[in-house]
């Protein structure tokens, strides 16, 4: 016999998953309903507003993918590319890397405008790459690069990209309700995100949304989409179908009890007011690591994720025994670095839920003590 799981109560403060909102895991427990169920159906139709309004777009194609944010980055390129178009992809760090290893799966013709990890993706090398590649179909490029801590001006490389005629596809896992984000001021086509980081929800689910522009590019397809769960026009009958809606997939229904309670959370706190949040708790941190721990973030002032900072670790320090230790005694994950930046940072996560002052003081202290 096995017992009942009994995880420990771990304080979240990496780059996710953060800890969950108490309402929204109160949610998951509700009776389950059949993924046709007209009670869940009129979620789903709730779920899609509340979205429409998190993301600060009419796109009527708004919608979850029953995945992780990775699904949607694959439900974004799957869709969008075509065998042999041009995409450039703006990698700046693992997660953009990411992008351009499935553009690549999918068929596309990948151009790279490689940045430094840890900086803003430079609009200027964007500009260069589009010049160069004028028949390119798409940008891609991750907003909030989680591996680094760097945010890209997302409104102004869509303006070149737009420029030079090519649709938009951009990463907001890590920005969606924690830092400014305006998908139709900012012309973005397809946007995909998570559940687990700003939302304050559980993992395995990823909101999309897709441009009336971006729903003609795949309308105008010469060729099928390259996956089954992924395709667009599968799913469409589902979140979309007039009058009746069809099966495509059984939804994780209590899931999106849950995602459909943390998003009416954050619509009653007012999305500027969780923007504004995420940023006064953050600016607390950051002069709290350095006035008391002389630890600095590696990006730029004026480039970093507010919530997601990217901490320099000091040369003498053993980073990996420094988390353990923020583990094992005072029962607090930190992130380690990613890809370039393994062994050189930590990635500390105010997120969602956790982006408040008593979290800043509890991160602070622990490693104080960690670090003497
Ligand atoms: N994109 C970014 C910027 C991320 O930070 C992550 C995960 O942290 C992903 C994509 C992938 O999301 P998931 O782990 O939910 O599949």
């Amino acid at each position: 016999m096995y017992e009942t799981f009994k995880p420990v109560n771990r304080i979240l403060m990496g780059p996710g998953p953060a800890n969950v909102h108490p309402k929204v895991l109160e949610a998951l427990s509700k009776p389950t309903l059949g993924h046709l169920d007209p009670q869940f159906i009129q979620l789903m139709e709730e779920i899609k507003a509340l979205l429409q309004y998190t993301f600060k777009t009419n796109n009527e194609h708004t919608f979850v993918i029953s995945g992780p944010g990775s699904l949607g980055m694959e439900a974004s390129l799957v869709n969008m590319i075509e065998e042999g178009d041009k995409i450039i992809v703006c990698v700046g760090g693992y997660f953009s890397n990411r992008m351009a290893q499935i553009a690549e799966k999918v068929g596309g013709n990948v151009v790279l405008v490689k940045e430094n990890w840890g900086r803003a993706i430079s609009p200027e090398k964007l500009e260069d790459a589009l010049k160069q590649n004028p028949d390119t179909k798409i940008v891609a490029f991750v907003h909030a690069e989680t591996s680094t801590g760097a945010l890209s001006d997302a409104k102004t490389l869509s303006k070149i990209a737009h420029n030079y005629n090519a649709l938009v596809i951009a990463d907001v896992v890590t920005s969606l309700g924690a830092v400014d984000l305006f998908v139709d001021d900012w012309n973005l086509d397809v946007v995909y995100s998570c559940s687990q980081k700003g939302l304050a929800c559980v993992a395995g689910m990823s909101p999309i949304s897709f441009s009336n522009a971006a729903v003609q590019h795949i309308k105008n397809r010469k060729t099928k989409i390259k996956s089954w769960f992924n395709d667009f026009n599968l799913l469409e009958p589902y979140w979309f179908g007039e009058n009746k809606r069809a099966y495509h997939h059984t939804a994780p229904a209590n899931q999106f009890y849950a995602l459909h309670e943390a998003l009416s959370i954050l619509k009653e706190e007012g999305i500027e007011n969780s923007w504004k949040r995420h940023k006064e708790n953050s600016n607390k941190l950051i002069s709290r690591l350095k006035d008391e721990l002389n630890l600095e973030p590696i990006v730029p002032t004026n480039e970093r994720i507010p919530h997601l900072l990217a901490i320099k670790v000091p040369d003498e320090i053993d980073e990996a025994k420094v988390r353990k230790d923020l583990l094992d005694k005072f029962n607090l994950e930190i992130g380690a670095g990613l890809g370039d930046l393994a062994g050189k940072v930590w990635r500390i996560g105010l997120m969602g839920y956790n982006s408040n002052e008593k979290m800043v003081d509890y991160c602070v202290d622990s490693l104080k003590k960690a670090l003497n």
